[in-house]
Formats: C-alpha cells, sequence, structure tokens
C-alpha cells in the first residue's frame, strides 16, 4: 500500500504530536510515526508549562482534555542552599496570576494523554504506532519512507521528533555540540501534609538544583538533579531512606511527605545540533536541543519549535511553494538562535550555581537578592520565563 501525506512526523512524544497538530491546524495532512505503542504511563515527569506553550495547547484544543488537571504557579521562591540549613528564599517571584505570565504544572502523562486523544479527532492526521522504518529516500519532489508493514508512506516533508538520540538528526549527518554534566536528575511525585499554594521552589544546592513543583490534588514533582555518584546512591535508597533524605533537604518545608509513585532517573547533558534541516528533513524538540531541566524549559523550546515550524507550513501552502524547499531553512533561521541562547543561558545557571565555590557563592546571592529588590529585572526573567520574548508564531499568541 502507498499513502500520500504532505509531512511525516517521526516520534510521538509530547513535541512530535504537538508538531503534528500545529501543522494539520495549518492546513497540512500529517501522518505521525512511533516505534513504540504511545505509553502515557511510562513518563514520570510533570512539565512547567510557559504562558505561550499554554496559549499553543489552547488554540489546539488540548486543554479542553486537561480540565482539572492543570495547577498554575502562583509563586516561585528561589533559595541558594546548603544541605541542612535554614530555608531562606533568597529571590522570590510572587503574585505570577498576572494573565500574561501564568505558567502552569502538568504531569507528562496527563498532557501526553491529552495530546493523544486531540490527534485521534483530527481529520488530517494519521497516526502509525508501532511501527518501524525500514528505508527513507528523497528526490526532488518527496521523501519515501518503506515501513516494515510492507507499506509506503510519500511526504513532502519528514519531520524528526524522535528524541535526543535522534537516529535522522545522526543519518542526515548533523553534529551536535555536547556537554555531560556529569549530573543526573531523579524525579518522582510526593503527597503532602501542608499545602502547597501554587509555590515553586527550588534550592540551589552544590551538587545540583532540587525543584519542588506544584501539582493539582496537593502534589508535587520533584526533579532533583545531582552529581551522577550521588544521584545513582539515591536512587539506590530505599523508599523510607529516601523520603527522609528529601525530607531533610527541603527542611520539612512541606511537613510529611510521601511518595506517590516510583522514581526515575534522567542522565543531564548540554546537545545542540549545528544544524536544523537537511534535504527535506527537519529537526524539532529534543532531537534538535536537549538542556538541562533547571529552568524547565526543554519541552517549552520543543512546543515553540511545533508552532514555528506550523507557520512556516502555512506559508508553503498559502503561496503553493514545495513544503521542502527554502521555507524550510526560514525555520531553521527562526529557531536556532532562539533555542541556542536559552542553552548557553541553563549552561551557565548549572555552572554557576552547581559548584561549592564560596567566592562564587558570594556573588550569586548578590546576584539574587539584587534581582529580588529590582521589579524591572523581576519582570524581565518572567516574561523569558514565560516565553513571551522574541518573534512569536501565531499559534503562540493570545487573540
Ligand atoms: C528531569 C527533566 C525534567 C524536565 N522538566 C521540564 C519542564 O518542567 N519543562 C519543560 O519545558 N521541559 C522539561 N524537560 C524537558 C522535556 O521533558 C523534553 O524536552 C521533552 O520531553 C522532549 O520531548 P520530545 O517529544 O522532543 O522527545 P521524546 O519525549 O524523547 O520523544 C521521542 C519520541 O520519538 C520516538 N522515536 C525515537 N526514535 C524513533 C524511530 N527511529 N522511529 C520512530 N519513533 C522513534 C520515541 O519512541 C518517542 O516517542 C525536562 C527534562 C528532564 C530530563
Amino acid at each position: 500500500m502507498q499513502e500520500k501525506f504532505d509531512i511525516v512526523v517521526v516520534g510521538a512524544g509530547l513535541v512530535g504530536l504537538t508538531a503534528a497538530l500545529a501543522c494539520a491546524k495549518k492546513g497540512a495532512k500529517v501522518c505521525i510515526l512511533d516505534q513504540k505503542k504511545p505509553n502515557i504511563k511510562e513518563d514520570k515527569r510533570a512539565s512547567a508549562i510557559s504562558a505561550s506553550s499554554f496559549v499553543l495547547l489552547k488554540k489546539l484544543g488540548v486543554t479542553d482534555f486537561l480540565v482539572g488537571n492543570i495547577q498554575a504557579i502562583d509563586k516561585i521562591l528561589i533559595s541558594d542552599s546548603r544541605v541542612g540549613r535554614k530555608n531562606k528564599f533568597n529571590l522570590k517571584f510572587q503574585n505570577l496570576n498576572h494573565a500574561n505570565y501564568k505558567g502552569y504544572m502538568i504531569d507528562n502523562s496527563i498532557l501526553k494523554n491529552a495530546l493523544l486523544k486531540m490527534v485521534k479527532k483530527i481529520d488530517g492526521i494519521t497516526i502509525k504506532a508501532p511501527v518501524k522504518i525500514l528505508k527513507t529516500s528523497t528526490n526532488s519532489s518527496k521523501i519515501k519512507i518503506n515501513l516494515d508493514n510492507n507499506s509506503i508512506i510519500d511526504a513532502s516533508l519528514l519531520v524528526a521528533a524522535d528524541g535526543k538520540n535522534s537516529n535522522f538528526r545522526k543519518s542526515a549527518d548533523i553534529s551536535v555540540r555536547f556537554t555531560h554534566y556529569r549530573q543526573s536528575a531523579i524525579v518522582t511525585t510526593i503527597g503532602h501534609e501542608f499545602v502547597h499554594n501554587g509555590s515553586a521552589h527550588q534550592f540551589f544546592f552544590p551538587g545540583g538544583p532540587l525543584a519542588l513543583l506544584p501539582l493539582t490534588k496537593n502534589r508535587s514533582s520533584i526533579v532533583w538533579s545531582d552529581s551522577s555518584l550521588a544521584s545513582d546512591a539515591a536512587m539506590s535508597l530505599n523508599d523510607s531512606d529516601f523520603i527522609d533524605e528529601l525530607s531533610h533537604r527541603i527542611n520539612g518545608l512541606l511537613g510529611k511527605i510521601k511518595l506517590l509513585g516510583p522514581r526515575q532517573i534522567f542522565p543531564l547533558n548540554l546537545q545542540m545540533a549545528n544544524r536544523y534541516t537537511a534535504k527535506r528533513l527537519v529537526l524539532v524538540g529534543d532531537a534538535a536541543h536537549s538542556i538541562h531541566p533547571i529552568a524547565g524549559q526543554g519541552l517549552n523550546l520543543g512546543l515553540r519549535d511545533a508552532a514555528a515550524l506550523a507557520d512556516n507550513v502555512a506559508l508553503s501552502i498559502r503561496e503553493n511553494i514545495d513544503l521542502g524547499s527554502e521555507v524550510i531553512q526560514e525555520y531553521e533561521k527562526w529557531r536556532i538562535s532562539d533555542n541556542n541562547k536559552l542553552g548557553i543561558t541553563t549552561d551557565i545557571l548549572n555552572r554557576l550555581f552547581s559548584n561549592k565555590n564560596s567566592s562564587l557563592r558570594f556573588v550569586r546571592r548578590l546576584g539574587l537578592n539584587g534581582v529580588n529588590h529590582s521589579e524591572l529585572l523581576k519582570t524581565f526573567f518572567i516574561e523569558e520565563a514565560s516565553g513571551l520574548t522574541g518573534e512569536l508564531p501565531t499559534l503562540m499568541i493570545e487573540n
């Protein structure tokens, strides 16, 4: 069987599904391929969703499936910490309920489920998973994909949303800049005695940041980054010892805490592709960039890739230009500088905060306190974190 689409998205992760929805909304006929059957339960992370990403999810109809599962972030409290010291928050962002800046926390499993539900509702999208791609070949007018179920797909463009180990990036010979942080993040969800009141906490310890992020139903998501050695040791603790260690680090901030699910560990690195395009191919999401979770922005960048790609797709449909032509170079130009800027920022933040150097500690405390006393600087940082700076794709502009 041979089928024809405008776009094939490889990877049914959060970014691939969003890219498919965004491109279909702009009129493209899309096919999503994944090597695995979509599993909403395997990812135990939750994501901080910026204001602009939330607009995108709303415009794509995804938020209709998220009702009751979205936790607004009302406050962000940041502490330059040492284990066993009393909590002192050096930088506080309060009253974040201003509509423009509102950020949210959503469990990745719930978000993926909502995206899949929306994908199934849209006539212009076909999803095939699990399926194996045996071969791809390109010519001047299309890309041809041979699947292991004997079918063949023709498309004008392949969107590689196949994650940080992207095979499509590798086979297109796109090099990456890579920094190994020798850190890992342990992720889990906890329940707690005291209400979180929508507060997100970030404790900067010398080994790495520990984030305590509010979720619905009085739960919190933990992202505990530390040296790979310390993270492996914390992973090997039994549940009760792990909870004791965590309580000690957050100084009983939320009262008694308990684990609500398993722990997952993620090795951390910075990986930035040097190009986002090749012949009839574009990279989106972690296939193009994978950054430290210190600022909770990796997915937000991927969602912005998806929305920017959709604008370029709309242009090529409107002007009747080949999707695989220079239109995708425009996408690359737009996204690569934006993503590199955030990649560098998160890298600097991690280097500045994840160390024991006492002079650096002095400088960063001065910096945190300085920002804390300047409304102008606070607004600048919140606008950046909300994804409201730079050229916004149309699907991310509220109207
Ligand atoms: C600890 C941690 C916390 C984070 N917290 C946040 C946060 O708060 N906010 C935020 O914005 N970001 C956050 N991030 C980043 C975010 O989770 C990622 O950027 C995002 O999940 C990447 O999604 P993706 O769809 O690009 O890739 P993936 O989720 O890796 O999806 C790739 C998909 O491609 C499929 N695939 C792979 N190879 C093939 C193939 N050959 N053929 C077919 N299919 C294939 C896979 O099966 C998978 O479904 C965090 C990251 C970490 C590690």
